[in-house]
């Protein structure tokens, strides 16, 4: 606590000004693609000063241990960093996000022991860090498997979940209120194991829109965490840095919460309230209308004006760089062409800028929803390369959908829709898309990249 922020010698606590400083100007950076590498380095730099003058400021008694622990992370993370593919970045970020709040979690249990006689302050935070980062840990343990297909993107409800969740909540906060009046080690360890039960039962039930609004809800948990394990430990450092990435994570939720048009109350409690929303997957038999890449090609090349929707499957398929050389091709012959942008397509936020920022897309041809929406009616094609849930009317139902509510791009508005994708099968919500049944939506089956391709080819001999 104040304590040992007051016996750490000037210079270290100076040197932790500068990687504060760090920080803050590593955020500044990442609030754009153009600068948002240097921001990176500039973040890694101030960690790494950090670390070193934590090691000179505390000279720790298991040194080797401790070396150890982090040459095995070290390792980790650079080798998991370097296999990904870029379309499972999402779920290494929440998997990363859910070990900082264990981390946190796991230092507070620890200190639990040492507190002894210390006053209340230190026991409200030993149990907020216990309780929020083994929330952000388990919660962040689900996202994970909801994005990696391990379990289904659609909301998960448990039997009963209002009384399950209702009460494991109570005795979740009983214990927390438990460690603060004992500051006994057991009651830390019970808490954890009730808190990570209540991130599982938080994340489950959200499907759909909701997801990525509870990523960042986990990401401002565990900074908030680490932010109360810096107090807890009395490093100034540890307590601007969780705060800087619990803030962050905060503003981020409720931006996007806004933009989906949901609160974040309904997220956090939706299970207890009974608003949570359960997805179902209709098996149509209805008809669609398919076309070959000549066919499209014609619709193009005789628009004036296209919009194209990229989504997730641009991502999986890499088509980005087709895809600009399509957009290139039609701006030759003079059509306009927009790309526009679903706060919450691909599976992380702004996935979409980063995927189109790698095939050099002018910044200037990228519209957000708001703007764009009203220009469907004068479009001649809306192209929708890999977004499904993103165009999906069922979120203008006012409830039954797990995208209810969601604003969505009104692609239907368009003169015609094309859709390019390889199947039949839905979005990350799993529910269906009845436009892709509507009579001016035509589908173009296959890969994106491959049809982009293809369209790119046929587009010359129109
Ligand atoms: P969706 O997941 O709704 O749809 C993706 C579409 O891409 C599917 O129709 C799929 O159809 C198609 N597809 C997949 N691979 C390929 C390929 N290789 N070539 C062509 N098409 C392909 O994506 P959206 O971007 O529309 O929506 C994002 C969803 O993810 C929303 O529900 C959002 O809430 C959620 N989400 C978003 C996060 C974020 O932060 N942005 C985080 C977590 C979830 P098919 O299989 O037939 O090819």
């Amino acid at each position: 606590m104040g304590e040992a922020a007051a016996t750490t010698p000037a210079w270290i606590q100076l040197g932790y000004l500068v990687a504060a400083v760090c920080f803050i100007l590593a955020l500044k950076a990442l609030s754009s693609p153009r600068t948002a590498r240097v921001g990176n380095l500039i973040g890694a730099a101030g960690a790494t000063l950090a670390v070193l003058l934590t090691f000179v400021a505390a000279r720790p008694q298991h040194l080797w241990a401790i070396l150890g622990a982090i040459a095995l992370g070290a390792v980790a993370g650079v080798v998991a960093a370097r296999r990904v593919v870029m379309t499972a970045m999402p779920q290494l970020v929440a998997i990363f996000n859910g070990v900082g709040g264990a981390a946190a979690a796991l230092v507070a249990l620890i200190e639990v022991g040492e507190l002894g006689s210390t006053g209340t302050a230190a026991r409200i935070a030993t149990a907020f860090t216990v309780l929020v980062g083994a929330v952000s840990f388990s919660g962040s343990a689900v996202t994970f498997g909801k994005l990696q297909a391990l379990l289904p993107g659609r909301p998960i409800v448990v039997p009963q979940v209002r009384y399950v969740y209702g009460g494991a909540l109570v005795v979740t906060l009983a214990a927390a209120v438990v460690l603060i009046l004992t500051g006994s080690t057991i009651v830390g360890v019970i808490l954890a194991v009730l808190a990570l039960g209540v991130g599982v039962l938080l994340v489950l039930p959200v499907g759909g829109a909701d997801v990525p609004i509870v990523i960042s809800l986990l990401n401002a948990f565990t900074g908030l965490s680490v932010a109360a394990s810096g107090y807890l430990l009395g490093n100034t450092l540890l307590l601007v840095a969780g705060t800087l990435v619990g803030a962050a994570g905060s503003l981020l939720t409720r931006l996007m919460a806004q933009a989906m048009g949901r609160r974040v109350t309904t997220i956090l409690f939706g299970a207890l309230l009974g608003t949570s929303t359960q997805g179902r997957t209709v098996e149509s038999t209805r008809p669609v209308k398919s076309a070959g890449p000549d066919d499209i090609a014609v619709l193009l090349g005789y628009a004036r004006r296209v919009v194209v929707v990229p989504g997730y499957g641009l991502a999986v398929a890499q088509a980005q760089h087709a895809l600009k050389e399509l957009a290139d091709a039609l701006a030759a012959r003079g059509i306009e062409v927009v790309y526009a942008i679903h706060p919450v397509a691909g599976r992380m936020p702004g996935h979409m800028n980063v995927l189109l920022a790698e095939a050099n897309v002018p910044y200037e041809q990228l519209a957000e929803m708001d703007a764009v929406n009203p220009e469907f009616p004068a479009t001649d094609v809306a192209l929708v390369v890999g977004a499904n849930d993103v165009v999906n009317p069922a979120a203008r139902k006012p409830f039954g959908s797990p995208i209810a509510g969601m604003p969505i791009l009104d692609v239907d508005q368009a003169k015609a829709v094309v859709f390019l994708k390889r199947s039949m099968r839905p979005g990350f919500a799993g529910i269906e898309n009845d436009l892709l049944y509507n009579p001016k939506t035509t589908l173009l089956f296959g890969d994106a990249k491959e049809s982009l391709t293809k369209l790119v080819a046929a587009l010359k001999a129109v």
